[in-house]
């Protein structure tokens, strides 16, 4: 049995600018199965980062619906927006968002400490280390690792509450290709064994190929869905 993480239901977003109104998102609905790895291309200002924004609970859209998880998130306050996010997002950035002189220990321990975890937190970012295969890292700063490493401990950080919905904004964009491989499987790894929903904005076609979605926006519209099952018919995903 399927079961939907996220049903999002004609999403408009207009952001004001003065006198002129943007129009980010012109209707969009999508549904989002638990478990399920999708990734959402599109050109530059097509609309992914302010659907990402509105996914993640970090901003409204300006009329439509969107439920996560069966809880109606177009309709809460801001601080019911931050403890949806605290209980069940995970954010990984195409520049990691590390804190610098923070160990990785530290820095994994971080969204249990926003959560009011207070018993176990060593413990718990020491195994989402060992997780991700930095098991011998755990007292390294940022600097003193490679750019695949820190993506590593940022996506650590990103599931040490085990979130419902992981969100990953160009999470290999920073990254050599045989690091992006590395953390692009362990994403896959994760939704496959923690059923944990994961939607991604990438412009890689490398990136895109081991998604089971792939949702392309355009000026603010779904200007097609593409599903693996099916096989990706899109010809810039054919390899061509
Ligand atoms: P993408 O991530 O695909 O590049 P965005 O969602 O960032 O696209 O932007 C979609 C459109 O909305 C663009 O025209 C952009 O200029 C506009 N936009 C995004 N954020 C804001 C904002 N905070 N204020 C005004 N306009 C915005
Ligand atoms: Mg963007």
């Amino acid at each position: 049995m399927s079961e939907l993480v996220i049903t999002a239901e004609n999403l408009t977003k207009v952001y004001q600018m003065g006198d002129v109104e943007v129009h980010a998102l012109r209707g969009l609905t999508m549904s989002v199965e638990r478990g399920e790895v999708v990734s959402i291309m599109g050109p530059s200002g097509s609309g992914k980062s302010t659907l990402m924004n509105i996914i993640g609970a970090l901003d409204r859209p300006t009329a439509g619906d969107y439920f996560l998880d069966g809880e109606r998130v177009s309709e809460m306050d801001d601080n019911q927006l931050a403890e949806v996010r605290n209980r069940k997002i995970g954010f990984v950035f195409q520049s990691f968002n590390l804190l610098p002189r923070a160990t990785a220990l530290s820095n994994v321990e971080l969204p249990l400490r926003y959560a009011g975890v207070t018993r176990g937190r060593r413990d718990q970012a020491r195994k989402s280390l060992v997780s991700v295969g930095l098991a011998d890292r755990v007292t390294h700063r940022p600097t003193e690792l490679s750019g695949g490493q820190q993506q590593r401990v940022a996506i650590a950080r990103a599931l040490v509450h085990s979130p419902r919905l992981l969100l990953a904004d160009e999470p290999i964009g920073n990254l050599d290709s045989t690091s992006a491989e590395v953390v692009m499987e362990l994403l896959r790894r994760t939704a496959d064994e923690f059923s944990t929903t994961i939607l991604m904005a990438t412009h890689s076609m490398e990136a895109a190929a081991i998604t089971d979605t792939v949702v392309r926006l355009r000026d603010g519209h779904i200007e097609g869905i593409e599903r693996r099952s099916e096989g990706f018919r899109d010809r810039s995903l054919a390899g061509d």
